[in-house]
């Protein structure tokens, strides 16, 4: 395991598209995404009825839009949560008659409840999982470093610490001998 290594899925580097793209937060994401559109798709519904007019083609050019559906090679949801909004999310309100400055705050409140969700689900989870990994590797870092631990007799244990850095031909040579010797009248 590595530094980098996902915590969640304990399967792929971490990198800010695996964050999401995760097989532990697939799903979180993809409902946290489908209730971004939800909002969206209810507050084109009250205008389109506020201006009478068919709503169908607005929400089928709002769900044709890729940052919905996210795979490794598509970067508009990752644009998305790094804040890049489709212009279409505002051009489709206008195109109802909804002033821009009204639409805009409308797709910031459900951009921002969305912002909210993904902290919620996606990152803190993810920086638990991240946190309680390193809590662990300090305590092993403690007992490597401790010069005396209490729970192990001291005629059995050497610490690591006290030891002299060996040399590069010595420690090579003691090595080879070990090794041949233990194939030659197997392990102690
Ligand atoms: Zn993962």
């Amino acid at each position: 395991m590595d530094e980098l290594t996902c915590r969640s899925c304990i399967d792929r580097m971490e990198d800010l598209m695996h964050l999401f793209m995760c097989k532990k937060r697939r799903l979180p994401m993809q409902q946290i995404l489908q209730s971004y559109q939800n909002h969206l798709i209810s507050k084109l519904l009250e205008a389109s009825n506020l201006a009478d007019i068919d709503p169908s083609p607005f929400i089928a050019k709002l769900t044709s839009l890729s940052c919905w559906s996210f795979s490794s090679t598509n970067w508009s949801t990752f644009a998305l949560i790094r804040g890049c909004l489709p212009k279409l999310f505002i051009d489709l309100f206008v195109d109802l008659s909804i002033p821009r400055t009204s639409a805009i705050k409308v797709i910031a409140a459900i951009h921002n409840n969305f912002v909210q969700k993904f902290r919620r689900r996606i990152w803190n989870p993810r920086s638990y999982e991240k946190s309680r990994w390193e809590n662990a590797m300090n305590i092993t870092y403690k007992l490597k470093t401790t010069p005396k631990p209490s729970n192990l007799p001291l005629s059995t244990y050497i610490p690591y610490s006290s030891l002299p850095p060996p040399t590069l031909h010595v420690s090579r040579d003691s090595g080879t001998d070990w090794l041949k010797n233990s194939m030659k009248y197997g392990l102690p």
